[in-house]
């Protein structure tokens, strides 16, 4: 059974600050395992997808079930262009910022549509 969004939103923040912002070795084993390997993220990897990061994409957590996708996108049209694309996917009509999770915008309350 999926992990619900409920069970993680009551978790505490620092569980995890994201990967580019925690630096503390050994709080994230994919994070680690990128490292070591002098890559910049997964989808360079030559095992990629690997068991760690498609369970991580499958664990039920629904910010988690892109990264897959994302990370063979990133690898076919290079970061510049995925960034831009992510610029203009995580923006309303009205040019506010929107993020996961949220069902209307803040700015001018118009529904999010969402893809998960
Ligand atoms: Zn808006």
């Amino acid at each position: 059974m999926p992990v619900r969004y409920n069970k993680y939103k009551e978790m505490p923040l620092q569980l995890c600050p994201g990967c580019k912002l925690d630096d503390q070795p050994g709080s994230c084993e994919i994070r680690d395992c990128v490292k070591s390997k002098g890559l910049n993220h997964c989808g360079a990897c030559r095992e990629f997808p690997c068991d760690k990061i498609t369970k991580f994409n499958n664990d039920g957590v629904p910010h988690h079930s892109e990264v897959l996708k994302n990370l063979r996108q990133l690898e076919e049209i290079g970061e510049d262009r995925w960034l831009e694309l992510q610029e203009e996917k995580w923006r309303c009509e009205c040019d506010a910022k929107i993020s996961w999770y949220v069902k209307k915008c803040l700015k001018c309350g118009k529904p999010i549509k969402t893809n998960y």
